[in-house]
């Protein structure tokens, strides 16, 4: 039968019991469950390595033991230590550009074009805002169409140049467009590859120079695990982007790679993707992403 951590950080904790005071011991095999709580979620190994070492020097200082439920203290503090390393906080994206601008970055099936979407929709309807999305991968036009199909279901202009193949351009044009008609935010869309390459890596660091945006944010698909944080680092590397969104979370996977790319980048999470739906997006809530990865 399945046992989530909890009940068997409970359970090894009420063996314990009688023993007085952890020990590097006794909490051994505690931590030993911890670490494989998170490894099965995908986190990276060295990083849920360091995690439970930073962990046993606080369980050892407190008074785990004596608690009256003291399998669910310890959990108490693993999800805060994970909470915390996660950012502790939700942290917002700024808006402060007139207009403002926000550059997608990831790559290519990550979920760029559908976030581009949801945000635009998020910001329209509980922001009062006035978006416009600009569609910078000029390599498919099926991108294009896809961005084309999401402003029309949600009421918000999309700017396109046909035949045009310079994304800089693009996205110039698109915020002086966007100052004249009155759009106070510009979410740019670009190209995505399957892998991380040069010349992609040039492209949209022409962008971000080109129209230094309010924010970058690295789309990333959450299913991809270990992957998800090699790449977050070249494209930060390059980019030093501002904050991390996390695709498909709706699928089976526990969200290791939200610790991971925390701890490599150094940079927020920002949002969750939940679904296909435009609606399936959520702002990023790292007490509950600590639940899911221990589970
Ligand atoms: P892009 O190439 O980075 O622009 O990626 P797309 O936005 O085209 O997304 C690639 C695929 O992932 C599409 O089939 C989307 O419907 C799907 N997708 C995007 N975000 C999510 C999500 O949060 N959950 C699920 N289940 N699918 C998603």
């Amino acid at each position: 039968m399945f046992e989530n951590l909890s009940d068997r950080l409970e359970r090894s904790f009420k063996m314990l019991k009688g023993e007085g005071k952890i020990t590097e011991i006794n909490v051994a095999e505690t931590l030993k469950d911890i670490r494989r709580a998170l490894l099965d979620a995908d986190v990276n190994f060295k990083i849920a390595k360091k995690f439970t070492d930073d962990v046993k020097e606080k369980a050892l200082g407190q008074e785990v033991l004596t608690a009256v439920k003291p399998g669910q203290l310890m959990v108490k503090i693993v999800k805060d230590e994970l909470a915390s390393l996660m950012g502790g906080t939700f942290a917002d994206i700024e808006l402060k550009g007139k207009p403002a601008v926000i550059l997608m970055s990831g790559l290519q099936g990550s979920g760029k074009t559908t976030f581009s979407g949801k945000l635009a929709n998020m910001l329209k309807k509980k922001k009062g805002r006035h978006p416009m999305l600009v569609a910078g991968d000029v390599y498919r036009p099926a991108a294009i169409e896809q961005l084309k199909v999401l402003g029309e279901q949600i009421g918000v202009p999309v700017y396109t140049e046909e035949g045009n193949m310079d994304p800089v351009k693009i996205a110039k044009a698109a915020i002086q467009e966007a100052k004249a008609k009155g759009y106070d935010v510009v979410i740019v869309d670009t190209a995505g590859r399957l892998a991380v390459d040069e010349q992609m890596m040039n492209e949209i660091a022409a962008i971000k120079s080109a129209i230094n945006p309010d924010e970058i944010l690295f789309v990333v698909d959450s299913m991809t695990g270990q992957d998800a944080v090699n790449t977050a680092k070249e494209f930060n590397d390059r980019l030093d982007f501002d904050g991390v969104v996390l695709t498909k979370l709706d699928g089976d996977t526990r969200g290791g790679a939200a610790l991971s790319i925390r701890a490599v980048v150094e940079k927020p999470i920002k949002f969750v993707g939940t679904g296909e739906k435009l609606e399936a997006l959520d702002v990023f809530h790292p007490d509950r992403m600590a639940d899911r990865i221990l589970g």
